[in-house]
């Protein structure tokens, strides 16, 4: 028997013990998970088992944020801002309006940026990442940390959603039924990004040069029993041995020679899925979002922000800090942003609360200070009952 299927006979007469109480269908969709990281039949998670949890004592309270709905809503209408028109001419050209005094510093243009958006808004607004890097999976892949970030919309459905390459690089793959395409991005310094379950309608293709933004395609609807979502890793590697080369230490469906990868790495590994290359995606993406230290630029309240208010701190978390004030959020406001301090890209975290990012800020009224700008959530939990979700109080603006 592969070394996989023992693993999940294990974790299944685990989570039995554990989870007692799931409803049938739940418990179902454990036995018939297969070993690839990205099964095509794994039962969807009705909304009640979503939000509930599986574990009888730990129904985490969804607060602010509503279940994805993974059946019903309309995709995503895409608005695209409004093309500029020109100005008539005139004759008399129009009285000018009294300059507004230009800002004293311009900002850094983003390098690196979130990979899913709705046109016309800030990437990553309207989205949570719903199981965040190196965090247990409990309904869909128990017995598995995900080596990256699945990202759903927070209200409707996520299919249609527009991916983006997180920063500047060439197609280096695409290809894959994950199901879905897959999208693979090389970028300097021996970084991959990894885009799955896309529409087979991609909008690049292998040998492309893409910048940070750039669309890739949108996310699959799926048709199978799963929610349509993003799956985005970012790695060291497109192929290494033990993962995806030539020798699979695991027995996953995506093996040898499977660019994609199996998005799973088995919690009972000896290494903790950073070892082998994979990355926080948040911390890369937060840590060299500016190319120049520190940064500077906006960040703008989501439309959906999942706190009403932020505390202003002093010093960023690892230096004594004081809470200076509370700033109320309103979505859509801007902020500009200062400085950024992001946890480790090789994050030996395992669940939500590993995940570190803040931001230094400046209202328009002067007041200034360090803010907690991803949060985790308990919309997810792992088996051990710490979050798994992770949600963005503030989004960078490109
Ligand atoms: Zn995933």
């Amino acid at each position: 028997m592969p070394p996989c299927q023992v693993n999940w006979l294990r974790h299944i007469a685990g989570v039995w013990q554990t989870a007692r109480s799931v409803a049938a269908p739940a418990l179902l969709s454990l036995l018939l998970l297969g070993c690839s990281g990205e099964p095509v039949a794994a039962p969807q998670p009705s909304a009640s088992s979503a939000v509930a949890g599986p574990s009888p004592t730990a129904a985490p309270a969804l607060t602010s944020t509503p279940p994805p709905s993974p059946t019903a809503a309309p995709t995503p209408t895409a608005t695209p801002p409004p093309s500029p028109t020109a100005p008539p001419p005139t004759a008399t050209p129009a009285p000018s309006p009294t300059a507004s005094p230009s800002p004293t510093v311009l900002a850094q243009p983003l390098r690196f940026g979130y990979p899913i958006g709705l046109a016309g808004r800030a990437p990553g607004d309207g989205f949570f990442i719903r199981h965040g890097y190196a965090s247990e999976n409990t309904w869909y892949n128990p017995g598995h940390w995900h080596t990256g970030e699945d990202w759903y919309a927070l209200a409707g459905d996520t299919a249609g959603a527009e991916v983006y390459a997180v920063a500047a690089g060439e197609v280096v793959y695409v290809g894959s039924n994950y199901p879905g395409r897959v999208v693979i991005v090389a970028h300097d310094g021996g970084l991959f990004s990894m885009y799955g379950h896309l529409d087979p309608a991609v909008a690049v293709g292998e040998g492309d040069v893409v910048e940070r933004g750039q669309l890739l395609g949108t996310v699959l609807r799926r048709g199978d029993a799963v929610p349509n979502h993003l799956h985005f890793e970012i790695r060291t590697f497109l192929f290494t041995d033990a993962v995806n080369g030539s020798t699979p230490r695991y027995g996953f469906r995506c093996g040898p020679g499977c660019a994609p990868g199996p998005g799973y790495w088995p919690i009972t590994a000896p290494d903790h899925p950073s070892d082998l290359g994979w990355r926080n995606p948040t911390h890369v993406i937060a840590g060299r979002m500016f190319g120049e230290p520190g940064g500077l630029g906006e960040v703008v309240v989501p439309e959906r922000p999942p706190r009403t208010s932020l505390t202003l701190w002093s010093a960023p978390p690892g230096e004594p800090q004081e809470a200076l004030d509370e700033l109320p959020l309103a979505p859509g406001e801007r902020l500009r942003l200062l400085e950024v301090r992001a946890g480790p890209e090789d994050s030996r975290e395992t669940s939500a609360q590993g995940y570190l990012l803040w931001y230094r800020v400046a209202t328009l009224d002067g007041a200034e200070g360090w803010v907690e700008a991803a949060v985790a959530s308990p919309f997810e939990m792992g088996s051990d009952g710490r979050p798994s979700s992770v949600e963005l109080v503030l989004l960078p603006s490109p």
